[in-house]
């Protein structure tokens, strides 16, 4: 297996993943979405609100803001020594307490305060509600470590997908070195080389393997296939986790559920 950064940044990361079948890549892909924990507003407890917006909806929208997450000081509910009643190592308070004075206020996630002053919204400008004036709200949120898996707010990527690696073949006999293929490609992927006029993927990352470009080589001198034991991946956070380490924690609950899987064999094929 082998693994090669395209380009990487706190919010996204793509990547190249060779030599491994579809279904590890999928594997990967999935605990991505579905299995790696980040924090999200899970309980509410409304003392006031005046606000037009009903608790429901209210309580919904605060589950839905981003938060910063730490994985290496927070445990899962489950799996946390207070049994998931709720302690520092697995809860985070927030408190929202506001009022419109005078005049009408929007309410934003940055008006909410927390007990961790690392776990806060990624941004203080998603609004929550708009108050008339001597509307008021205040209200307790409890947050805590989730997995996609039991709910949307808990999924750490805003995108995750893969597709394979394109690989261009040329008959150098066979071709005419027209530019044809390159000027039906929508994406701007294929190119003619400057020596030898032969046409190349200058972008691998732009080919989508639509075959335009075959399709346009009259002559049939080009073939494009997918190498179907390469992936390039895209993978983009909601801002709760830097990319790239939702990628590594993905691999790790993956070689996780491996080692159980192993374990459970031993146990059984004794
Ligand atoms: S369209 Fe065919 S002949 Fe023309 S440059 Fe491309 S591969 Fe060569
Ligand atoms: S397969 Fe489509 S995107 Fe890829 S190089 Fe050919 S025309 Fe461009
Ligand atoms: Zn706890």
């Amino acid at each position: 297996m082998e693994v090669e950064i395209v380009e990487s940044s706190d919010i996204s990361v793509r990547f190249m993943l060779r030599d491994v079948d579809v279904a590890f890549a999928n594997a990967l892909r999935r605990i991505m979405i579905s299995e790696v924990p980040i924090m999200a507003i899970n309980e509410v407890v409304i003392l006031n609100n005046t606000s037009p917006i009903y608790d429901e909806v209210l309580a919904h929208r605060l589950s839905l803001i981003p938060l910063k997450t730490d994985l290496d000081r927070f445990n899962l509910p489950e799996k946390c020594s207070c049994g998931g009643v709720g302690c520092p190592k697995c809860q985070v308070t927030f408190v929202l307490d506001v009022k419109a004075e005078n005049t009408s206020k929007t309410v934003y996630s940055g008006d909410l305060s927390s007990s961790d002053p690392y776990v806060t919204p990624i941004s203080d400008r998603f609004p929550i509600a708009k108050l008339a004036s001597g509307q008021a709200i205040l209200l307790e949120a409890y947050a805590r470590l989730g997995r996609g898996r039991d709910g949307a707010k808990w999924q750490p990527v805003s995108a995750c997908a893969y597709k394979y690696l394109p690989v261009l073949t040329v008959n150098s006999e066979a071709c005419a070195h027209c530019g044809e293929c390159v000027e039906a490609c929508p994406r701007g992927a294929i190119a003619l080389d400057d020596d030898s006029s032969l046409p190349y993927l200058k972008d691998i990352v732009k080919c989508n393997l639509c075959k335009a470009c075959v399709e346009a080589c009259e002559l049939g001198a080009l073939g494009l296939q997918a190498d179907e034991r390469s992936f390039i991946f895209y993978v983009e956070s909601t801002g709760s986790l830097p990319a790239y380490r939702i990628v590594e924690k993905a691999a790790e609950i993956l070689a996780e559920k491996c080692d159980g899987l192993i374990e459970e064999l031993r146990g059984v094929l004794k």
